[in-house]
């Protein structure tokens, strides 16, 4: 079930009879000259609205800025600060308790979002506003990202090319060589990364001249496939977990 699609009788039922609410997050921000920019939102939508498909629960429209600073040297990509995000995402989801929820998802696709979102899910658990979990689609599946891909890159690499070659047709499927060769293959490897236990960069540019890592030509669109299936299913799984859960058992613990 899709929010912005239904008309608010219907999801009077939905709140009549569940809890639980699905809210897509990623990024509008440099994926490299072979991904389009909207990679990480089109990826946390999809998965978000494909596991509500399957499952019946509640998908929310989609937060496609997001926190995107550190790759601001390439042209098009939009940032919010931290503290306007977290803001954000806290009266968004605010907005949902009102209304009944007290469980939400927040299926994300931008590594960047995951320290905010925990934040916000710390603080709506420590004062018992609802039970947010922060979920990125590549850690619910990393066996099988390593046993698809060599050299998988944390940004513009070849799991996020193969899903979106299996979601849009928005791929330059000429340019994965040159994706490859003008970035960073092995991102623990690239120089001037660490000096003695320090992180020595900030943004995507101190490390990739192109703003992408891996080995973008080891995806297809029947890989994309099999990750955006896996994913979706553990998703699913995370839902039914979740909703299964009585109310008392997500509040925080007494004090002793
Ligand atoms: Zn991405």
């Amino acid at each position: 079930m899709y929010l912005a699609d239904e008309a608010w009788p219907d999801l009077e039922s939905y709140f009549e009879s569940e809890s639980l609410a699905l809210v897509p997050l990623g990024s509008t921000e440099q994926h490299g000259p072979h991904l389009p920019e909207s990679t990480d939102h089109v990826i946390a939508e999809s998965l978000a609205r494909e596991a509500a498909a399957r499952s019946g629960y509640l998908c929310t429209p989609t937060v496609n800025v997001g926190i995107s600073r550190h790759h601001r040297q390439f042209p098009g990509t939009m940032w919010v600060s931290p503290d306007t995000f977290r803001a954000y995402v806290r009266d968004l989801t605010e907005n949902l308790t009102y209304h009944g929820i007290d469980r939400v998802v927040y299926v994300n696709a931008h590594g960047g979002n995951v320290d905010a979102l925990r934040e916000v899910a710390k603080d709506l658990h420590a004062d018992e506003t609802c039970y947010a979990l922060e979920w990125m689609w590549d850690e619910s599946i990393p066996e099988l990202v390593d046993d698809l891909f060599e050299h998988n890159g944390p940004h513009g690499g070849p799991k996020e090319t193969a899903m979106l070659q299996h979601l849009t047709d928005l791929v330059h499927d000429d340019r994965l060589a040159d994706a490859r060769d003008g970035g960073v293959r092995d991102i623990w490897s690239a120089e001037g990364t660490n000096r003695h236990g320090a992180a020595t960069f900030f943004d995507a540019r101190d490390n990739s001249d192109n703003g992408v890592f891996g080995d973008q030509t080891d995806a297809t669109a029947e890989k994309g496939e099999r990750l955006f299936e896996a994913a979706t299913d553990q998703l699913v799984r995370l839902c039914d977990w979740l909703a299964a859960r009585e109310p008392e058992e997500l509040l925080p613990e007494p004090r002793v």
